[in-house]
């Protein structure tokens, strides 16, 4: 199925041979982060959905007998669920503790007891000192989200939380993490290169792995495929980052997920299913 009008093949800012290499590759993994990178940032989280026309793209891909197609988000699974709306790839949440397989199947990891604990002080510290309305409790995490604040009361909302955490989180396997619109304490052991190395490890060799994300909880993921795939940033180029392309913003990612749809298709006998659960 071709998707759209055939368009040239956006370019990959840094990689300038991404589409050849891609082509020789019969099989490929293709991750995708969610907020930034598919859904622009709304002050109103639950009304982040999908950039217009990505969704309709999106399932172009996943029917490719070639390809996984995954979304990997810090969001808990719920959310990116509804708000990605129908999506037959798999969909990690929790920065990997919460997964929707290929199958259907969700598979829910939990914290351990001393960071859960830990998570419940972070909750009710960042309360204490005035913060609840900006505070959201997720599975592996507690997060402080600035975004729609004035920028200076933002940095200074995010200073007193990060401190604030970083004072205990360390003895209940904790870290402190900021991304964009906020800052989070989470559990550690629980990031977006480990999701996506559990993803690459249920690929058959040889496969293209490729990531798409535009935050600095991306650059785990990024440095997970840095040797072995490609890592593309959405956003300024000029930025430091462990990814090896940019595209500049989220309509470059839907022109860049429509090339990826219109690719031809490898004669491959039957479509390749990630059914690994690690
Ligand atoms: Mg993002």
């Amino acid at each position: 199925m071709r998707i759209g009008r055939k368009k040239k093949r956006p370019k990959v800012i840094g990689l300038p041979d991404f589409w050849d290499v891609l082509s020789r590759h019969e099989t490929k993994l293709l991750a995708l982060d969610y907020d930034g990178t598919l859904a622009p940032f709304c002050v109103q989280r639950m009304q982040a959905y999908p950039y217009p026309g990505v969704p309709r793209i999106l399932e172009g891909i996943s029917r490719r007998r070639d390809t996984v197609l995954a979304i990997v988000s810090g969001r808990p699974l719920a959310e990116v669920l509804i708000l990605a709306g129908p999506f037959d790839g798999i969909v990690i949440g929790s920065h990997g503790m919460e997964k929707r397989l290929a199958t259907g199947d969700i598979v829910i990891k939990t914290a351990e007891q001393g960071q859960i604990q830990g998570l419940a002080c972070a909750q009710s510290a960042a309360e204490e000192i005035g913060l609840r309305e900006l505070i959201e409790l997720k599975p592996a995490s507690v997060a402080l989200h600035t975004r729609g604040l004035d920028p200076k009361e933002a940095e200074r909302f995010e200073d007193r939380a990060a401190r604030l955490w970083r004072a205990f989180s360390d003895r209940h396997g904790l870290e402190v993490r900021r991304f964009n619109g906020g800052v989070e304490v989470r559990a550690t052991g629980w990031n977006k290169g480990d999701a996506l190395e559990e993803l690459c490890r249920g690929m058959p060799a040889g496969s293209a792995y490729v990531y798409l994300g535009d935050d600095d909880t991306d650059e785990d993921a990024f440095r997970t495929i840095r040797t072995r795939g490609y890592g593309i940033r959405v956003g300024d180029a000029g930025r430091p980052t462990a990814a090896r392309g940019f595209l500049p913003d989220i309509p470059a990612v839907r022109d860049f997920l429509e090339a990826w749809a219109n690719l031809a298709i490898p004669a491959l006998k039957e479509k390749i299913l990630w059914i690994r659960d690690g």
